[in-house]
């Protein structure tokens, strides 16, 4: 039997028969093959398309496609969220495209118009290639991006029905130049929103604030266009592209694409003999574990992808697959680490498909430029943070008739140790949702003065900028930034742009600068309010994959000078955070304790780093800092529990502070498991008294101004936040806690004090007064999916 027929249930097999390595597969998941379910053309879809589509090789649509098409044409705002390679695109550009083609035979040529958003330039260029593949040259498609030259721009404005266009051009110039916009907006009967899922946070939130204007000036021109949003599997994506679009949605989720069969492993990494901090005991890493698996497929004669985080775990895994091989077999293996140049990316891919190459050793990048579909097994070092990226991983995988293998290593962290025991969180019905707050008043503000310069607000659009906006009006005008009319309108007063005052990607505040020390290069940039931990000065930073040391962060002038290194350590910062209530907005009686959302005043001050071994986590040193404070006003969500309750759960009180802190630290874990963020985005605070509650309260919350939607996420889902907390907690084998339940890299006390089985307790006691409701026990609007879905308000 050739290699790659091999069933995937013999790689595996055969993997987990290695001495010793049978425990270590902890779960093993069978994804039946599903067969295609096609539908008939839409009606309404033109000929000319459908031929378009022939010819590529689409005789008849998938079902998920055809609904796709029809809700489009009945102009619903549509969100299509099915896997991978579902061929989402063809569902939105069919009805797309057949209005353009009807809009050509229009006097002027441009009957109807269209506009297409990606979140990134690479992926607007692909999409105009697929229309022009799609439909005859006469309907226009055109891209409009940074790159486009100034006579060119004139070209698209004119002429173009098929506009491909990325969130921040519309923001910075397409809105603000509306009126050389008209005749396209006029007509506008479209607006595509690619990868939806992507637009989250606080970037979410801006572009749901620039969509809201979009709309206001297309009612203004007398269009209403529809929305079509493409989002990867999600939690409840309706609700999702309701807030986002501020109109209401329906979605389409049930893929009829074919898929071939496939056996998703789930595996944990063993114990080492290593120990780390305060003599916790430490997991093989997740890479380390990669290269063992990756070198025994390749042995088997498997074609291969190893997905890990940087370009340096990509070196380190190919290298060590090759040093456990011989020579021919050493050869086919490689790393690909992105920033390749499109001949080499076809190398590798032709290298791939025939077989030359077996094992690839890849950073996500891959997911950008090169196509390594067809694979007989991929490998995961690491949960990659959404199901979005883990499918999308993982999906590269198998052939049509044929199995694959995919196999999740975990990393020594609580979320992946939660997993690989869990299979139902990732297996089952997805639990993570998009996660935006479109009403945050520090998103809102700067947008509300956009939308006064590009036409006087009046009273009938508050509306559409939701409940914040009202208020928020006298108090840009007290700041000299808008002015009231006798008839009614808000204007904006400034000579400069308003639409220069803020950056959709930017979370306030001047981004520091990235900059080599040696060359002057500009390599990227961090928002200021995550500068004082990851690029102070001292600091090992990974940027891009790439490792770097920061020779010196000048806040003056917001640079963080960086040199390449390749140090044996990572570095940690070392803070203290002192955190108040400002209100309190919502509260609910758990038992004798409270669960409460509410904004709050967090003062942070980085004082120091230490130095730890990669390879043990033994700490080498400690070095002082000596940076401001910095005051964050954000939301929170937290906890509080009585001293009865703490009796009751024998936690006595100097224990106490251990429990509380290992409860933080683990639930801050798992909360990324439920809205769609990571650690940088949310952060922690536990005290035993706190001045405010006066009692032991555990906060959690948005690292952003005005906050981004995650706390307020955990709030509504803290039930089973919670207890998907205490029993990542409660299921680790360590003994007095480890990196794999309650130690967290990035904590600001270096870990001290951790009570791992205090914690169980907490959180045991104070889930014990928790509604029993297991979908939301915590808000007033019981059987609304979203009751918190503020965009709703239409
Ligand atoms: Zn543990
Ligand atoms: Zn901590």
């Amino acid at each position: 039997m050739p290699p790659s027929q091999r069933l995937p249930e013999a790689l595996l097999d055969a993997l987990v028969a290695q001495r010793g390595r049978s425990d270590r597969l902890t779960h093993t998941e069978h994804l039946p093959a599903r067969p295609a379910r096609h539908a008939p053309w839409p009606e309404s879809i033109r000929t000319e398309i459908r031929t378009g589509a022939a010819e590529l090789g689409v005789a008849e649509p998938w079902a998920h496609q055809t609904e796709t098409m029809n809700l489009a044409k009945s102009g619903q705002t549509v969100v299509i969220a099915t896997g991978t390679a579902s061929g989402k695109s063809l569902g939105y550009l069919a009805p797309v495209l057949s209005d353009l083609l009807d809009g050509t035979e229009a006097p002027n040529g441009r009957g109807a118009t269209a506009l297409y958003l990606a979140p990134t330039k690479a992926l607007a260029a692909d999409q105009r290639r697929r229309a022009a593949e799609l439909a005859p040259p006469r309907v226009r498609a055109a891209l409009y991006d940074g790159d486009t030259p100034p006579q060119e721009r004139e070209w698209v404005r004119q002429y173009a029905s098929y506009v491909l266009t990325n969130p921040d051009m519309l923001h910075r110039s397409i809105l603000p130049a509306h009126a050389r916009w008209s005749s396209f907006l006029k007509t506008l009967r479209y607006v595509v929103v690619d990868e939806c899922h992507g637009y989250r946070g606080v970037f979410g939130s801006h572009v749901a604030q620039v969509l809201r204007r979009l709309r206001r000036l297309c009612h203004r021109y007398g269009s209403d266009p529809a929305f079509l949003l493409a989002s990867a599997t999600t939690a409840d994506p309706a609700a999702t592209a309701e807030r986002l679009t501020g109109l209401p949605a329906v979605a389409v989720t049930e893929d009829a694409s074919p898929r071939g069969p496939l056996v998703f492993a789930l595996w944990e990494p063993p114990l080492t003999e290593h120990v780390g901090e305060h003599g916790a005991p430490v997991r093989r890493t997740a890479t380390t574990e990669a290269a063992y698996l990756l070198t025994d497929l390749v042995a088997a004669g498997t074609r291969t992808v190893a997905f890990v985080r940087s370009r340096r775990a990509a070196e380190l895994v190919a290298l060590q697959a090759q040093d456990n091989l011989d020579a021919p077999l050493a050869n086919r293996i490689a790393a690909y680490r992105g920033g390749y140049l499109p001949e080499e990316r076809r190398a590798l891919e032709r290298d791939l498909h025939s077989g030359r190459l077996l094992g690839l050793a890849s950073t996500s990048a891959l997911e950008l430029g090169v196509d390594v579909s067809g694979l007989d097994a991929v490998l995961l070092a690491g949960y990659p943070g959404t199901r979005a990226s883990l499918w999308q991983q993982a999906g590269r995988a198998g052939r049509e008739a044929q199995g694959a293998l995919a196999v999740l290593i975990a990393r020594d962290d609580p979320l992946d140790t939660y997993l690989v025991h869990h299979p139902e969180a990732l297996f089952a019905h997805p639990v993570e949702a998009t996660v935006l707050d479109p009403d945050n008043p520090h998103v809102l503000a700067p947008h509300l003065c956009a939308a006064a310069a590009e036409l006087p607000l009046g009273p009938s659009d508050l509306e559409l900028f939701g409940p914040s906006a009202a208020p928020l009006l006298p108090v840009l005008e007290q700041r000299g930034l808008l002015r009231r009319r006798a008839d009614g309108s808000w204007y904006w007063t400034r000579r400069e742009r308003a639409a220069d005052a803020v950056d959709l990607r930017g979370s306030g505040g001047n981004p520091v600068q990235i900059v080599e020390a040696t060359t002057g290069r500009l390599l990227g940039t961090v928002d200021a309010a995550a500068a004082h931990t990851t690029v102070h000065t001292g600091a090992v930073h990974l940027h891009q994959g790439r490792t770097y040391l920061v020779g010196e962060l000048d806040l003056e002038t917001s640079v963080a000078l960086v040199e390449p290194a390749n140090p044996s350590y990572t570095t940690a910062a070392r803070d203290t955070t002192a955190i108040s209530v400002l209100g309190t907005e919502r509260s609910v009686a758990w038992g004798e304790g409270s669960l409460n959302f509410g904004s709050v005043e967090v003062v942070n001050q980085v004082v120091g780093f230490l130095r730890k071994r990669i390879s043990t986590g033994e700490i080498l040193g400690e070095s002082k800092l000596d940076l401001p404070p910095r005051t964050l006003r954000t939301r929170a969500v937290w906890w509080t529990v009585t001293e009865q309750q703490l009796l009751d759960a024998l936690i006595p009180f100097d224990q106490l502070p251990g429990a509380a802190h290992a409860a933080e630290h683990a639930s801050i874990g798992l909360l990324p498991l439920f809205a769609t963020c990571d650690r940088w985005d949310i952060g922690g605070v536990s005290v035993p008294l706190h001045p405010d509650t006066q009692l032991p309260t555990v906060f959690v919350y948005d690292g952003h101004p005005g906050g981004a939607g995650f706390a307020e996420h955990g709030f509504r889902r803290a039930v089973q936040w919670l207890t998907a907390t205490r029993d990542a907690i409660a299921a680790c084998e360590c003994d007095r806690g480890c990196p794999s339940c309650v130690q967290s890299p990035k904590c600001g006390n270096g870990n001290d004090p951790l009570d791992k089985a205090g914690a169980v307790r907490l959180l045991t006691t104070l889930l014990a007064g928790a509604p029993e409701s297991a979908e939301d026990g915590v808000e007033e609007g019981a059987g609304d999916p979203d009751p918190g879905g503020r965009a709703g308000r239409k």
